[in-house]
């Protein structure tokens, strides 16, 4: 029938594009559902969206800003016909064949489909969170540190995101405190310089966030330190929550396999589901190397596993 589908991608981070240009390149015709682009979770363009300078992505050697290689990876698989749906997929049913992606009323019916939906933001738990994000609460550095401009902050976290989000947040903010709730930090030894060596950045060792004080605004942080059990508040302005991510798998939850964490589960040096024809790639399955390169390479590896299954079973 011909509104079936070759491919429909949910998802459109660095995984979900590469899978696009790809199977576009392929001629299957890829369908995008590209997700809200008023969600902070599942934005078209994934977590890179959120993100400042990317440093690392190979053919870059300036740098390039995250926004700006999502657009280019975009443009370049809307060049070869993928098409796009701004929206989210509500409901997915892998079945029976042709698979069925629901987007509010409307189904998409495909022979295959990639899932590329990513990974978002971890919170405290805290009970004013949900009351103060975006009222000097954050979780995203690029997006809110300009409103920070001379004031005093903290960035909660240890890994990574949190020493670069407190290194980024010093080009605004008079001062950065960077929580964390060890006496190590887990980011990479060059970011941990990097942050060691600026002199607005204060890391205070063996603490942690217990509660988020603020009427209107946030106004401290109430601090415990994990050694001692002595409380102390720290009067902030603002707070970026950098602790890590979820994968955004709750759509699939009840047909696909999950490990422990919630990531999906795909075979070994595969993209392959436990469902034929269904192909998962990005962070929603990655939870080691959760880099944008690694993420545009298994979006390739998907695209090749999409078109071959597609050879082999609907040619
Ligand atoms: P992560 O590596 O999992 O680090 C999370 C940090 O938050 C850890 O230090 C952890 O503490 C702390 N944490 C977790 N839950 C907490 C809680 N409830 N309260 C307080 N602290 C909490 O996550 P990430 O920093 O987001 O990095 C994820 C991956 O992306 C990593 O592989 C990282 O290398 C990569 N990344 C790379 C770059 C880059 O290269 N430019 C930038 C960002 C991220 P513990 O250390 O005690 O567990």
């Amino acid at each position: 029938m011909s509104d079936i589908r070759d491919v429909i991608i949910i998802g459109s981070g660095p995984a979900g594009l590469t899978a696009a240009i790809y199977t576009a390149r392929a001629n299957m015709g890829p369908l995008v559902i590209e997700g809200e682009p008023s969600s902070t979770s599942d934005q078209p363009g994934g977590q890179l969206m959120l993100t400042t300078e990317v440093e690392n992505f190979p053919g870059f050697p300036e740098g390039i800003m995250g926004p700006e290689l999502m657009m280019h990876f975009r443009a370049q698989a809307s060049r070869f016909g993928a098409e796009f749906i701004t929206q989210k997929a509500t409901k997915v049913d892998f079945n029976q064949q042709p698979f069925t992606v629901e987007v509010g009323d409307v189904t998409y019916r495909s022979h295959t489909v990639i899932i590329s939906t990513g990974a978002q933001s971890l919170m405290l738990g805290l009970p004013n969170e949900d009351r103060l994000i975006g009222h000097g609460l954050s979780t995203c550095a690029t997006c809110d540190g300009f409103f920070f401009k001379d004031q005093e902050i903290a960035v909660v976290g240890g890994g990574d995101s949190a020493v670069e989000e407190a290194t980024f947040l010093t080009r605004f903010a008079s001062k950065v405190y960077l929580v964390h709730r060890r006496d190590e930090l887990r980011a990479s030894k060059i970011m941990q310089e990097r942050a060691l060596n600026n002199p607005k950045i204060e890391i205070l060792w063996n603490k942690k966030v217990t509660e988020i004080q603020g009427d209107e605004k946030l106004s401290g942080v109430l601090l415990e330190d994990t050694v001692s059990g002595e409380e102390n508040v720290l009067p902030i302005t603002g707070l970026f929550i950098a602790i890590g991510h979820q994968p955004n798998t709750s759509l699939f939850a009840d047909q696909l396999d999950l490990k422990d964490n919630g990531y999906l589960v795909t075979e070994p040096d595969s993209s392959k589901t436990q469902i034929p024809g269904v192909f998962a790639c990005g962070d929603v399955q990655d939870d080691y190397y959760r880099q944008a390169i690694t993420a545009a390479g298994s979006g390739c590896m998907a695209a090749i596993d999409a078109e071959r299954w597609l050879e082999e079973n609907h040619a």
